[in-house]
């Protein structure tokens, strides 16, 4: 039964644009009723133009808090190995409860954009001396916390990391925090999984760091317990991020990351390969092929100077892709949209680069992939609107000028290429409304606690 009935005028439902919209929605969040071209019924709350809100793939959520202060140079050469130094330090200096106030600030800015689920790439786990906390998973909790404060759906991703680099490197000093063996991992794994459902309705996935940060042996190792014992895991990994990561792999390994991975492992849809910027047409063929999703954050991978994906082939072969904002230095998915597609305009020389014949309105066929490729990424039921799915909406703002007049099948070219100002107006997470008039109801709160934490670290 449900338990709150919506009237929408206007609602983006997989197969497309639907007028006059009932749909029901029960206790758990989840939605039990949808009808098409009828009435509205004298309970239902009446609301506009309706899309589901998007799947945030890949968060590093410490990073916020340093988000713009990177953007100084400290050589001419500046590279993400450069950034990455500035990082580790950064780090260092976040404490549990600094990251339970920082990642409550940050998942409330998502969902105020948009993303309604976000999967947290969680590798700080230890004190900065490579001591557990006496809660092994003391940080994943912190970031456990932050979701339910800000109310989010999240997947947590514990991260497996072991070695500084190819070939076995020991940690850096700097690493310390991250690191863990296969059997600390597993146990720190078990812990915040319990802490997860005692806590709240989020689900936990696995990562592993990169090929850099994890051996050969153990990926077997750790993978092989999480595809026997949870069917349905996700499982994420950093690919094929950097040029020198690829020439590291080929110089150890002998092969290219994404064909290392591919020939090395079962690679389906329970993966979701992170960056997989440098790809040959095979590696991008055969990625596309296997069902795994590829999480690109293009703001992240244009502040780092990563590269360009490979977009355009990579649809025509039938690839899933999902967004993500990594770094964290922008919390807007439809600016990440909007990049991506503005980075393969600027390399290709030609326009409306991710339509195709099927759909060629580049917004539309845009926002859809990330849809259908953020939901497979969490392995939940999200990022549509149908019978058994969760309510993850977010209602577009119809009084805006952007959207007067604006036919059904152009709204979300208007929302991603058509204007700067936010155009979402209220935003359900799980069949409760989080943002309603652009506002969250402990907005305030959360953003002085944010403020607060971060001043000794930004000091
Ligand atoms: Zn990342």
């Amino acid at each position: 039964m449900p338990q709150q009935t919506y009237f929408i005028k206007k609602a983006l439902l997989s197969q497309g644009w639907a007028k006059n919209v009932r749909l029901g929605v029960d206790d758990k969040g989840l939605i039990v009723s949808l009808k098409t071209n009828v009435s509205a019924e004298q309970d239902d709350h009446r609301l506009g133009l309706v899309i589901p809100g998007l799947v945030n793939c890949h968060s590093h959520a410490f990073q916020r808090a340093m988000a713009g202060l990177t953007e100084y140079q400290v050589s001419p050469t500046d590279t993400f190995w450069s950034w990455r130094k500035t990082m580790y330090r950064f780090a260092n200096l976040v404490s549990p409860e600094d990251l339970q106030d920082i990642a409550s600030y940050l998942y409330l800015e998502m969902i105020k954009q948009g993303y309604t689920s976000v999967a947290e790439f969680h590798y700080v786990h230890h004190q900065p001396n490579g001591k557990p906390y006496s809660s092994v998973s003391q940080l994943s909790q912190s970031v456990i916390n932050a979701a339910n404060i800000a109310g989010i759906n999240l997947t947590l991703l514990p991260v497996l990391y072991m070695n500084a680099g190819f070939g076995d490197q020991a940690l850096l000093d700097d690493q310390k925090r991250f690191g863990n063996s296969v059997d600390s991992y597993l146990a720190l794994h078990d812990e915040a999984t319990r802490y997860c459902s005692d806590q709240s309705q989020h689900s936990v996935g696995m990562a592993l760091h990169s090929l850099r940060a994890v051996p050969a042996r153990s990926m077997t190792e750790v993978i092989s317990h999480f595809k026997g014992r949870v069917h349905s895991c996700p499982i994420h990994i950093h690919i094929a991020e950097q040029t020198q990561e690829v020439e590291q792999s080929i110089k150890v390994l002998g092969k290219r990351p994404v064909e290392w991975l591919l020939d090395n492992h079962d690679i389906d849809k329970q993966w979701c390969l992170i960056h997989a910027t440098h790809m040959t047409p095979k590696e991008t063929a055969e990625v596309a092929k296997s069902g795994a999703t590829v999480g690109i954050c293009p703001t992240t991978e244009a502040n780092l100077g990563d590269g360009f994906f490979p977009l355009r082939q990579y649809l025509d072969d039938g690839g899933q892709i999902a967004i993500g904002s990594d770094g964290n230095t922008c919390t807007n998915p439809i600016e990440e949209l909007r990049w991506l597609e503005y980075g393969q305009r600027l390399l290709s020389r030609t326009r409306n680069v991710a339509s195709d014949d099927r759909e060629r309105h580049t917004g539309t066929n845009l926002y859809s992939h990330c849809l259908e490729g953020g939901a497979r990424s969490i392995g939940q039921k999200t990022g549509a609107l149908k019978l058994g799915g969760r309510a993850d909406l977010i209602v577009l703002d119809d009084n805006s000028a952007d959207l007067a007049n604006i036919a059904a099948d152009s709204i979300l070219d208007v929302l991603i290429f058509g204007t700067s100002q936010s155009l979402i107006k209220d935003v359900m997470v799980n069949g409760t409304w989080k943002i309603t008039n652009y506002h969250h109801a402990d907005e305030e709160r959360i953003r002085n606690t944010f403020i607060s934490a971060t001043k000794a670290l930004r000091d």
